[in-house]
């Protein structure tokens, strides 16, 4: 019963680990030193309360066990509490009573070195720390097994059963100390090394979170497979990708699926075939593949355990290039477009030398010619000059060099040309509405080009209209532009014709150059400016050309406002 009574302290802390009630964080109460000395106390009581005499003169309480182990584990002020408490203890229980008998029995004067190993006995290892409860066991066993001799009884006759039994009391007590200071250093080993895997899975797991986290932020789309081509995992940007192909997938129906499920919709079946020899040799590689009318370029590459370099599984990096591709030829379109342009910019400017001598002499033969024959040569000038106008227009769209320009009102530039719309909107029977808004800033133009622009819309716009027509030129002025209307009631255009607008060369009319919008679209590129379309088939359109103001322009202007 001693001994049931002096362990009950270990099932104690064994139930207060086991129920997690550990005190993990600093400040708790009762921390986990508080509690076993608690554990101790309460031990120690149902020792006190269990405690009898072997033979009426040796006292049996094993009690002094967690009492000492109490103090040795405990701080100063709680050692001290629970030493005062077991000699409360043995002063009301113990027997055989008497002062000197309760000194010995208590221990007391082992006290001292017991507050003294106190402190080394915590930076201990075990076998250190049950060296020093022996320490002070063995001492005080002593002083228990000569209680009966300073009494005056000598019971230790050799081989008596008395003498016998008392050392096995002896020795079972210190043996006891022993076990129950292991045992303590176990539980308490078992939980560090607990609370060090839990510490080092929540790391891990927050690791892998943020791995996660780190995988969905960047912009490229991956997916990890099995040895055996299942998906294992993905981020994001490649689910993103996967609902262009197949709309309202979720991640749960990825997940666990084979990988060449969804290459199914390729076209490109030998660069599918490519990368699965590549997934399934796990070798680095990339490779382009069509899939629906994007194109990728799949990046695998296989995933290797570092110590034992064994892989395990593969990686896939997708990325969208289907942008990049149509980028790439259409640059080369435009190189092949900038040289064919230059040689005929070239060319073109060497035929307005020969034009102007056959212009000449053809001037000449018509003033030595017939009268009859003059209805020809008008038709052949006419023709010249329309070729030249050609050569003209051509020649200025090729031209990119950076034109001069000064600052003036955008009005001036109107209503200079405004004569020449006029002359040519009477002869159609058309008219021309000016709503120019009186509070406009000045831009830096090329006075020519921009004239040319409105000559260019304004001829476009009557050409759409039947007499009668309107066209219509506004201005309006913004914080930080100026806007150019060009508004006709004409025959408007269809989508594809809009498409086409500014390619050079399109035009639907039957003497038409399709020069006319091109240039525009490089003046108004020369100035910064933008141009866009509206228009209503049978209703008209409405072309918008808007110049930024450069950034002192900008200020004046929110001065003025
Ligand atoms: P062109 O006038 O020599 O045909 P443009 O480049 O000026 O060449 O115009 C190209 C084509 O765009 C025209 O042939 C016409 O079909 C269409 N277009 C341009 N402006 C208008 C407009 N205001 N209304 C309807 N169609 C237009
Ligand atoms: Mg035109």
């Amino acid at each position: 019963m001693q001994i049931s009574a002096a362990c009950s302290f270990l099932f104690l802390i064994q139930w207060w680990v086991d129920r997690g009630l550990v005190a993990r964080k600093k400040g708790s109460f009762p921390d986990n030193q508080t509690f076993l000395v608690l554990a101790c106390t309460l031990s120690l009581i149902l020792c006190s309360l269990l405690s009898t005499t072997l033979f009426g003169i040796v006292y049996l309480n094993l009690g002094m066990i967690p009492a000492y182990i109490g103090i040795l584990y405990g701080t100063v002020r709680s050692g001290i509490l629970l030493s005062i408490f077991f000699l409360v203890c043995n002063i009301i229980i113990a027997e055989p009573t008497g002062i000197s008998n309760m000194i010995l029995n208590s221990g007391i004067l082992l006290y001292p070195l017991l507050f003294g190993l106190a402190k080394p006995f915590k930076k201990g290892t075990v076998v250190e720390k049950i060296g020093m409860l022996w320490m002070v066991l063995c001492p005080n066993m002593l002083f228990i097994a000569l209680v009966p001799i300073i009494g005056g009884k000598n019971i230790y006759e050799a081989h008596s059963s008395e003498s016998l039994l008392i050392t096995l009391y002896l020795f079972c007590t210190i043996a006891l100390g022993g076990v129950f200071v292991y045992f303590v250093e176990m539980v308490w080993s078992s939980w560090r090394a607990k609370v060090h895997m839990e510490s080092i899975s929540d790391n891990f797991q927050w690791e892998s979170e943020k791995l996660q986290q780190i995988t969905n932020v960047v912009p490229l789309s991956i997916i990890s497979l099995d040895d055996h081509g299942v998906v294992t995992d993905l981020n994001d940007c490649m689910l993103g990708m996967a609902r262009i192909h197949y709309p309202n997938l979720r991640r749960e129906d990825i997940i666990g699926k084979p990988v060449r499920e969804f290459f199914n919709g390729s076209a490109d079946a030998d660069a599918y075939m490519r990368v699965r020899n590549n997934i399934q040799h796990k070798r680095r590689s990339h490779e382009r593949m069509i899939h629906g009318t994007r194109i990728y370029q799949i990046y695998s590459a296989p995933l290797m355990h570092k110590n034992s370099g064994l892989t395990s599984g593969v990686v896939l990096i997708a990325q969208d290039i289907t942008d990049e591709v149509k980028l790439r030829s259409e640059l080369d379109h435009v190189e092949r477009l900038s040289l064919v342009g230059q040689m005929a910019a070239g060319i073109t400017h060497e035929i307005r030398n020969p034009m102007a001598v056959v212009r000449g002499f053809l001037q000449l033969m018509r003033e030595k010619s017939s009268d009859d024959l003059d209805s020809y040569y008008q038709i052949v000038l006419e023709e010249l000059d329309r070729a030249n106008s050609i050569i003209n227009d051509f020649l200025s769209l090729a031209q990119s060099r950076i034109s001069d320009k000064e600052k003036v009102l955008l009005h001036r530039v109107i209503e200079e040309v405004s004569p020449l719309l006029w002359a040519d909107a009477n002869l159609r029977g058309q008219s021309v509405e000016l709503k120019l808004n009186a509070s406009i800033h000045e831009l830096e133009l090329n006075v020519r080009e921009i004239k040319q622009l409105i000559l260019n819309l304004g001829r476009n716009g009557m050409e759409a209209m039947g007499s009668k027509g309107i066209l219509t030129l506004e201005t309006h002025s913004t914080q930080d532009k100026v806007e150019l209307i060009v508004r006709d009631r004409g025959i408007g255009m269809s989508e594809s014709q809009r498409e086409k607008l500014f390619s050079p060369f399109f035009t639907t009319k039957r003497e038409g150059t399709g020069l006319g919008l091109s240039l525009c679209l490089s003046i108004v590129e020369r100035h910064n400016g933008k141009i866009t379309v509206d228009s209503v088939e049978g209703e008209g359109t409405v072309f918008t050309i808007s110049f930024p103001l450069v950034k002192e322009e900008y200020s004046e202007a929110i001065l003025a406002d």
